[in-house]
């Protein structure tokens, strides 16, 4: 049997959004994934800590995806302990699935960062990379920044992918809740009330 192509989704998640939604279905649809896996990071290794806990985190990607039986979500990086290197989950996830491919999906902001991160000549081990544009850093921009960065044979296994502009942040879905603002229409109706109840980023 042939295996699976798997998108693997990783995030702070503070609090996930209709951004992020978004890009796992146009993801999904245009690269022929069977399921997308949402990994919310335990203590991402590059940003400032997150503002709530991994469990709520968790809880909120829960919510944002429940009724989809294509998205999934894996508590694998906040269970290990130490700082959450991406390089690790995909190593472990393609042992444990050796048949299916990996497609490790990266929001514009990050992908132009992504020669910085820890060990990530070896993330071509084990995946394929989906570039996705984000309002605020140009697809063009992004190529040159690969181009430079990576060797040919790394550059043909990253694929840029160019999704419907929402100019959502997590930055600023805290700062609305800080400032009693709204998020409705921003976050999935049960994320708002996840984040209602347990009054998270106040
Ligand atoms: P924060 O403002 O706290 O950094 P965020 O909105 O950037 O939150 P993250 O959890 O940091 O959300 O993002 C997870 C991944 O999703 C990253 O690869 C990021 O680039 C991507 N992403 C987040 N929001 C969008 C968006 N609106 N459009 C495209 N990609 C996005
Ligand atoms: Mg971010």
């Amino acid at each position: 049997m042939t295996g699976v192509r798997i998108g693997v989704f990783g995030g702070t998640f503070d609090p996930i959004h209709l951004g992020h939604l978004r890009v796992a279905e146009e993801v999904a649809e245009r690269f022929r994934l069977g399921r997308v896996i949402f990994v919310p990071a335990g203590i991402p290794p590059h940003r400032r800590q997150p503002e709530t806990s991994s469990q709520h985190r968790l809880n909120m990607v829960r919510c944002a995806i429940s009724g989809n039986t294509q998205f999934t979500t894996s508590p694998l990086e906040m269970q290990r302990p130490g700082k959450s290197y991406t390089v690790e989950t995909l190593q472990y996830l393609s042992r444990l699935h050796p048949k299916d491919v990996f497609y490790l999906i990266v929001g514009a902001d990050q992908m132009v960062k992504l020669r910085k991160w820890y060990q990530s000549e070896q993330l071509f081990h084990y995946c394929r990379i989906i570039g996705i544009s984000r309002p605020g850093t140009p697809l063009d921009h992004l190529q040159a920044r690969i181009t430079a960065d990576f060797p040919p044979e790394h550059v043909q296994n990253i694929f840029l992918f160019s999704v419907s502009a929402l100019d959502i942040s997590s930055t600023e879905i805290r700062r609305k809740i800080r400032e009693g603002r709204s998020i409705r229409y921003l976050v999935p109706q049960k994320v708002l009330q996840y984040i209602s109840l347990h009054k998270l980023y106040h």
